[in-house]
């Protein structure tokens, strides 16, 4: 089964590419991870293509399952294989000798155990973003880099650790709603946030763009430069 993200609207949504029913790959996520290996979708290296760390050389590790089921997801979650802490680390280095930063993304990378993986990873010198939507409590895994789309919307309550220690924060913007969501997260936590069109929707960009220009102290855009880019 291909992970390829390929954005192709199918009726509106779901998005083609996503996984088929999320809470069945979750579960077999967690039931899998019950053998003390991780349950992976992919490892792979690329350029980090949205927010603060864009174009900077990262390895990606993509956790199987999510606890939300987002009507938007482009994701496919579902489990393809497991991995050990030292079989991903090894895989790491193996892939990309010479970089440095590693991505945990997802699905929902908290929902899994990363304590003995983020803790190798540490000890051979990486530095750890990590990609979530903020709902579970933060794990202490001593993430260097956190990066936070929050899913109010989708039935995601924010927990508050985020909003007084998250790098940065990611809004998936459609409309107006979601603008004025972006806007009242803004004005709470006050960390840097992005305002990033969902699918590179035309009217979507432009509803950013303004909303940037009105608010400069506020937001700054992000797209998702790997798409456009057609890479990773
Ligand atoms: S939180 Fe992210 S990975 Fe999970 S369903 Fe929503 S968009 Fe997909």
């Amino acid at each position: 089964m291909s992970s390829t993200l390929v954005l192709q609207p199918h009726n509106g949504r779901p998005y083609l590419g996503a996984t088929p029913d999320p809470a069945a790959a979750t579960r077999d996520a967690m039931a899998a991870a019950k053998s003390g290996a991780l349950p992976l979708v992919e490892i792979f290296y690329s350029l980090q293509g949205e927010g603060l760390r864009t174009g900077q050389a990262t390895v990606f590790v993509r956790f199987a399952g999510c606890n939300l089921a987002c009507e938007f997801c482009d994701t496919d979650f579902r489990v393809q294989r497991l991995g050990t802490p030292e079989e991903i680390a090894d895989e790491i280095a193996s892939l990309a000798p010479d970089c440095r930063w590693v991505c945990f993304t997802g699905g929902e990378p908290t929902i899994q155990d990363l304590q003995a993986l983020s803790d190798l990873l540490h000890a051979r010198g990486y530095h750890l973003q990590m990609e979530t939507n903020g709902t579970r409590p933060q794990p202490g895994w001593g993430i260097d880099h956190v990066t936070v789309s929050p899913k109010q919307p989708q039935g995601g309550r924010l927990d508050s650790w985020y909003e007084a220690n998250a790098a940065e924060f990611k809004y998936v913007v459609d409309d107006d709603a979601d603008l004025a969501r972006a806007l009242d997260g803004a004005r709470g936590h006050g960390r840097m946030t992005f305002l990033q069109p969902n699918a590179l929707n035309k009217d979507a960009v432009a509803l950013c763009i303004e909303a940037v220009k009105a608010h400069p102290a506020l937001f700054r855009l992000s797209l998702q430069t790997h798409k456009f880019l057609d890479i990773r």
